[in-house]
């Protein structure tokens, strides 16, 4: 195969579609520069060289030097320089990219070819000693660092040290002396740490740091992210070497990143930051503050310093002009970086952009009317869980705010929790299922576990660009940037706010939509929707096949349900009633008792408030669908615990508590999960099925008339594993039905049952006979199919997921191999004995994206999720059918 691709010049070897061989970095350098935007000359070396280099134990393919000689060649024609030339230097940097982008991960190494002559003639040939000499050094202490392994630490205790004795404060006051002095400094330091010199050869600096770059990729940190990101281990990273160019030339140079449309509002406006005379990672690092690009961002960050627009009208201008390019030649929000050469703008990436979900929304929207994307590409844009950020409960405006410092709105959302200093304890706490706000004065790669941990983050340090603020945004957490007036110590882990001391431990609520911290708990609210969520769910269920129902216990969770687009309830669970204060001790009786007629006396205390219930929902459901199940759970879940509660039950039952005792050791189970529960109560003890039928069938006749709308209702049969069960069950039902129900009342009703053992999914067949709708029960079925507890699988699973045993935890996707198969034999056979046989999954599955595209594939009729995830199953949905 081919493995160097060139690219410069206003043309590319490799193009935007290239992301798996090139890397997204290289496939986007590429695509740039064929469309003639101003790029830097270079080539990129291919993912495949990445997966045989780490193959053969750092060999590189045969053929590989001579194509790499061959590009450089082409890039040293291109730049009127040549590489190890001490006149006319060509420098380079070799920068990583994978195909999927790993900001911060892989390793960059920039000032490549530079070494005791050439850095001579960088001088010369920039009239600028200070310039080059500053290069050199950014050079040995990246080449250190990412090759020869050599902490950065030493390098930085070095410059300060200097800068102190000197009495300089800023990095750019240094002069080139000061540099010189410096740069002997670090070499004396490489050979202490390395044993040997800092390599002057500039083809051997090349092939080392092309090494490192692929060796880059199996890094602690790159695993990691790979791993919460769901990025494959065997895609590789590609090498992008590239012609510098410079920011740090002084005042008419500078360097910067900006999104082509604001990432957390989702606003049409450029938006970024730059630092003028500055280097590379210089903005994202927050060594200084960075600039803000357009004016109007200056004035919403309170800035004082001036921004881009105002310091280089031009290069504004014309960076403006790439935007739009960019903009209208991808479809799609743009991430680019740039650098500013003595007055030239020069574009060194462009990626599709993170954003938030809001930002997501308006930009799909926006380009729809803009006529630059159809309404199909908008609902594939937005990602169906990050809809979660915009439906969770925001800060209540009217509630007291105690605000404390300020930063920037780095993140949107809100969080309450405990301050921790490092991801460390914030992943040990939220382990303990503590909410913790992360706060560190800056965030790098090392502190992502924590960062997904954590409810929130708060720096002290560093922008809207900052890798606190980037990751945050992508992983949905709320995020305050930047906020100089607190100073962390972490030694004596405290931080003080404007004088106020906080430690660890203490409460504190961040809003990331403001750039607010505040102190205490501050109290929440349910969000108003936007606009733009309307519209673009509205296109969603247009093209869903998919139905989407709610899992819906309460009035409150149906009224939820309905605002959030269900169609009706899917799952609504009795069991939770029973609970309720005022009935659990007649439930409690009735569990106890030991005659049926002892048990009927207690449930006839239960009829009337479930029969209630029910009518409440069915008045908010307005003629919806509403799936009933009947009582699921085994008893012992309702038992007293302690001697009070057993005293309340006799008292209520009018028997002696030790009578009560006697029961409570009786009822007891082994193994409840696989005990006496679900439709074998409804066969043992035929009244509590009757009495909640009686329920139903009565408030469905009721709203029936109130309404004069026809109350849909089907009682869903829990926990079936042979057909018998159901048919007895269905039979009672139906003689209830027509002792209840007369002609005229606006009453339809349906029996049908869960599949949730796999019994039941292989004997779909005969089950279907029985049953009008199935609705798979895929928590239980997952926990049945693997023989799997899921209140215990946490002390294994980990292990099973980590060495790649499961692909992903059952519970959450599910499993489509094993579970999903036999919802595919339950379908099928299913459908076979019964065609019109409705099928429905309700499991926890039914709002993860993931999962719905799989009951799409297999032909389901709708998923039921809870309130919160019905619009994740409605996009979901519609993705799946695009
Ligand atoms: P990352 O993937 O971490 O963003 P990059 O390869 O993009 O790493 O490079 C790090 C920084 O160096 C970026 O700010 C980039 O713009 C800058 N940079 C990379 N190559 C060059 C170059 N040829 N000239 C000038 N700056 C460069
Ligand atoms: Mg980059
Ligand atoms: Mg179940």
């Amino acid at each position: 195969g081919k493995f160097v691709y060139p690219f410069g010049n206003g043309k590319a070897d490799g193009n935007a579609g290239m992301r798996d061989l090139l890397g997204g970095k290289g496939a986007g350098l590429a695509e740039m520069s064929a469309i003639g935007l101003p790029v830097p000359p270079g080539f990129t070396i291919t993912t495949e060289v990445c997966t045989f280099f780490n193959k053969n134990s750092g060999q590189y393919p045969s053929g590989l030097d001579a194509d790499v000689a061959k590009a450089l060649s082409t890039v040293e024609k291109l730049t009127g320089a040549r590489f190890g030339n001490a006149r006319r230097p060509l420098l380079v940097s070799v920068r990583s990219g994978a195909r999927a982008s790993m900001p911060g991960m892989m390793d960059t190494v920039l000032n490549l070819g530079l070494n005791d002559a050439t850095v001579g003639g960088l001088a010369t040939q920039s009239g600028d000693p200070r310039f080059a000499y500053d290069s050199y050094r950014r050079f040995i202490q990246m080449f250190a660092d990412v090759v020869m392994g050599i902490d950065h630490h030493h390098f930085e205790d070095i410059l300060q040290r200097h800068k102190t004795v000197c009495g300089l404060s800023l990095d750019t006051d240094l002069s080139a002396t000061d540099w010189q002095d410096v740069i002997m400094e670090y070499k004396m330091k490489i050979r202490e740490e390395a044993g040997k010199d800092f390599p002057q050869d500039p083809h051997m600096q090349l092939w080392d740091a092309i090494a490192a770059v692929f060796r880059s990729w199996s890094n602690a940190r790159a695993v990691t992210y790979r791993k919460l990101h769901n990025i494959s281990h065997d895609w590789g990273t590609a090498v992008n070497v590239q012609a510098m160019v410079f920011g740090n030339m002084g005042d008419d140079s500078a360097t910067g990143v900006a999104f082509s449309r604001d990432p957390a509002t989702g606003e049409n406006t450029l938006y970024g930051e730059y630092l003028v005379n500055a280097q590379g990672e210089d903005v994202v690092a927050g060594i200084r503050t960075p600039q803000q690009i357009t004016v109007a961002g200056k004035i919403s960050h309170r800035s004082k310093l001036p921004a881009m627009e105002e310091v280089m009208p031009e290069v504004f201008q014309e960076l403006n002009t790439v935007r739009h390019t960019l903009e209208k030649h991808y479809g799609d929000m743009q991430d680019i970086e740039f650098t500013v050469q003595r007055g030239k703008l020069y574009m060194l990436q462009t990626r599709v952009g993170k954003r938030t979900a809001r930002a997501a929304m308006k930009i799909a929207c926006d380009m729809v009317d803009e006529g630059v994307i159809t309404k199909d590409q908008a609902v594939m844009r937005v990602d169906p869980k990050s809809l979660n950020q915009l439906l969770h409960p925001m800060l209540d405006p009217k509630a007291e705010r105690r605000v404390i410092a300020r930063g920037l709105p780095a993140s949107p959302g809100a969080a309450s929790g405990y301050i921790v200093f490092s991801a460390d304890e914030a992943e040990r706490l939220a382990h303990l299922g503590e909410k913790v706000i992360l706060c560190r004065v800056e965030t790098s790669p090392e502190d992502i576990h924590g960062m997904h941990a954590a409810a929130g983050i708060i720096t002290t340090r560093g922008g809207m660009t900052s890798h606190a603020a980037v990751v945050a945004r992508g992983m949905g957490r709320p995020c305050v940037a930047g906020a100089s007036e607190i100073s962390i110590d972490y030694e004596t882990r405290k931080m003080n706010v404007r004088g106020v001391e906080l430690s660890e431990g203490d409460t504190v609520t961040l809003d990331g939509g403001s750039g607010e911290l505040m102190s205490g708990c501050v109290p929440t609210i349910e969000p108003e929707l936007p606009g733009d969520f309307t519209r673009l769910m509205g296109w969603a269920d247009e093209r869903r096949k998919l139905g989407v129902l709610a899992n819906a216990d309460t009035p409150s969770d149906c009224r939820k349900a309905l605002q959030l687009g269900a169609e009706g309830v899917g799952l609504c669970r009795t069991e939770h009633m029973f609970f309720d204060a005022g009935r659990i001790i007649a439930v409690r009786e009735m569990i106890l008792a030991d005659t049926q007629e002892g048990r009927k006396k207690a449930l006839e205390k239960v009829l009337p408030m479930q029969r209630e219930d029910f009518a409440e929902i069915f008045r908010i459901m307005h003629g919806r669908p509403v799936t009933i199940r009947l009582l699921d759970p085994p008893l012992h879940e309702f038992l007293p615990h302690g001697e009070a509660e057993m005293n309340e039950v006799a008292d209520a039952a009018g028997v002696d508590v030790e009578m009560v005792r006697e029961r409570v050791i009786k009822v007891r189970e082994v193994n409840p999960m696989l005990g006496h529960r679900g439709c074998r109560l409804g066969i043992t003890f035929p009244e509590i099925y009757e009495m909640q039928t009686r329920a139903i069938l009565e408030a469905a006749a009721e709203v029936g008339k109130e309404n004069s709308t026809v109350v849909e209702v089907e009682i869903m049969i829990p926990f079936v594993s042979v057909e018998a069960e159901i048919r007895i069950l269905k039979e009672m039902v139906d003689k209830m039905a027509e002792e209840i129900i007369t002609e005229e009342q606006k009453v339809h009703y349906e029996v049908g049952t869960m599949i949730e053992l796999p019994r039941a999914a292989l004997n779909a067949g005969k089950i279907a006979h029985q049953a009008s709708f199935f609705s798979f029960g895929t928590n239980d079925l997952t926990q049945t199919t693997f023989g799997l507890s899921r209140d215990d699988a946490g002390s294994f699973l980990p292990t099973y997921e980590k060495r790649g045993i499961i692909e992903s935890d059952p519970f959450v996707h599910i499993d489509t191999e094993g579970v999903g198969e036999l919802v595919r034999i339950a379908v099928e056979r299913g459908r076979k004995s019964r065609p019109d046989l409705r099928l429905c999954l309700c499991g926890e599955h039914g709002g993860d994206a993931v999962s719905v595209d799989f009951c799409h594939e297999v032909g389901l009729d709708c998923v039921s999720c809870s309130p919160y995830r019905v619009p994740i199953a409605r996009l979901a949905a519609a993705q799946a059918a695009l």
